[in-house]
């Protein structure tokens, strides 16, 4: 996939941003598109990912995804990225994407931007639970979501269908919207989930 420059970025009207903060990962799946999880593995540079966004014009976007890697595996990373996007986009809806293997750190770690418009998207496949160390999220993860912690939209990705549990966020995946991704190494792509690392 083509990367984009600054400049190719500067002239698109962006409505959905994929932000990838680590490649790290504690799991191992088989269908996994990202590189070096376990070792020589990268972070976004929070300096670069502030020049990024200081260059864009980000006042239609809607939607905003956090990706890893495994996130909560860097809660300092999480804390400094929402503290950029409350500054740049404060209307968008943000999505933290997890495997739900270290889910209490991470609400922690989110529970001050409760604030924002927080969601929060858990794998749960067949591909995931082959994982010697992975959690029955219905069974293990849900019951520590406080239901009143903040308004969290929570969304499990199974391998039948998505199931949508407390919030609704089905309707943010329907929009057909002018996306871009960076990933971990700043690099630029045209496409917020499938970001090449
Ligand atoms: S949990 Fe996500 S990032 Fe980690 S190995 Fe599985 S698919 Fe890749």
């Amino acid at each position: 996939m083509k990367q984009l420059t600054i400049d190719e970025v500067r002239k698109m009207k962006i409505a959905e941003i994929g932000i990838q903060i680590t490649t790290k990962c504690n799991f191992n799946c088989k269908h996994c598109y990202v590189k070096n999880k376990h070792a020589n593995t990268k972070d976004i540079d929070i300096e670069k990912l502030k020049q990024i966004l200081c260059c864009l014009e980000l006042s239609e976007v809607k939607k905003v995804l956090i990706l890893g890697g495994e996130i909560s595996l860097k809660p300092t990373l999480v804390k400094e990225v929402l503290e950029l996007l409350k500054t740049k986009c404060s209307n968008a809806n943000i999505i933290l994407f997890s495997n739900g293997s270290n889910i209490k750190p991470l609400l922690d770690t989110v529970e001050p931007f409760s604030n924002l418009k927080l969601g929060l998207v858990l794998s749960d496949t067949s591909y995931h639970r082959m994982n010697s160390n992975y959690k029955d999220i219905k069974e293990e993860v849900l019951p520590q979501i406080p239901d009143n912690i903040f308004k969290l939209g929570v969304e499990i990705v199974t391998d039948e269908k998505l199931k949508i549990f407390k919030s609704d966020l089905s309707d943010l995946s329907k929009e057909d919207m002018t996306g871009i991704g960076i990933n971990a190494s700043g690099d630029i792509y045209p496409d917020s989930c499938i970001i090449p690392n």
